[in-house]
């Protein structure tokens, strides 16, 4: 037989354990105990509730909640570039898009973006990433689906107005100047950037053939003594 069903163990409801404690008669009755009981739940019903009546009641979170991530919509359009590195950074692979080509200043924008929001766990690396400010988390926490189709929401549905995400616009800038410093500053026009624009103001109305040959050039003359 094994060892430790040799003897009884010892029972822990058992008048012979030695912690135990006696119960006296009134105890034993359970009555006095459960007025005790209910007197405490009648004297909780006076005190200040710090529940809500979800969903007639809704709560209103802090800019640093995060809820459902969403898309920024400037001036009636997606602040996103299509660039991909949401997609990239997200953990349980929830976010898809499509680039596509725009004669707008910046160019590109996605044809299709989703996230999977049965996917999604709300970690806020894609905000974390963006380098447009085009993506970020929101406050939305009712979140009902359907379907599993429902729970993809592509672009019309993650758009939203800047307006309406200042508040976590605002977190963000005064959250991220304080991680980074000086070493990164986001201004809002940097969302109106253009492979174009920079081209235009190096470009030089050389061919790449020309320039090459410019370049010979100039690596074959000397270099002037003088600054001047
Ligand atoms: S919050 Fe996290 S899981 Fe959700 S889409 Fe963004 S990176 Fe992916
Ligand atoms: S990281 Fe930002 S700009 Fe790039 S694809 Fe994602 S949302 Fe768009």
């Amino acid at each position: 037989m094994a060892k430790n069903l040799e003897k009884p163990v010892v029972n822990a409801l058992s008048e012979n354990y030695k912690n135990e404690r006696k119960l006296n008669f009134l105890e034993k009755l359970y009555l006095p105990e459960i007025f005790k009981g209910l007197w405490y739940s009648f004297k909780q019903m006076f005190k200040p509730k710090f529940t809500m009546n979800y969903p007639e009641e809704k709560w209103d979170p802090p800019a640093i909640f995060r809820g459902r991530p969403v898309l920024v919509e400037d001036h009636g359009k997606e602040r996103c570039v299509a660039c991909g590195l949401c997609a990239r950074a997200c953990p349980p692979l929830a976010i898809s898009m499509q680039a596509s080509e725009t004669d707008d200043e910046k160019e590109r924008y996605p044809d299709f973006f989703e996230i999977n929001m049965l996917r999604c766990i709300y970690c806020g690396y894609c905000e974390e990433v963006c380098p447009e400010e085009a993506i970020v988390m929101s406050k939305d926490y009712d979140i009902v689906f359907e379907s599993r189709e429902d729970a993809i929401y592509d672009k019309p549905r993650l758009l939203v107005p800047k307006e309406d995400l200042s508040e976590r616009l605002e977190y963000l800038r005064n959250y991220k100047n304080r991680q980074f410093g000086s070493f990164w500053n986001f201004q809002e026009e940097n969302n109106i950037h253009s492979v174009r624009d920079r081209d235009r103001d190096w470009n030089t109305g050389l061919s790449l053939v020309d320039m090459v040959e410019q370049q010979k050039r100039n690596d074959s003359t000397p270099a002037s003594k003088s600054w001047s």
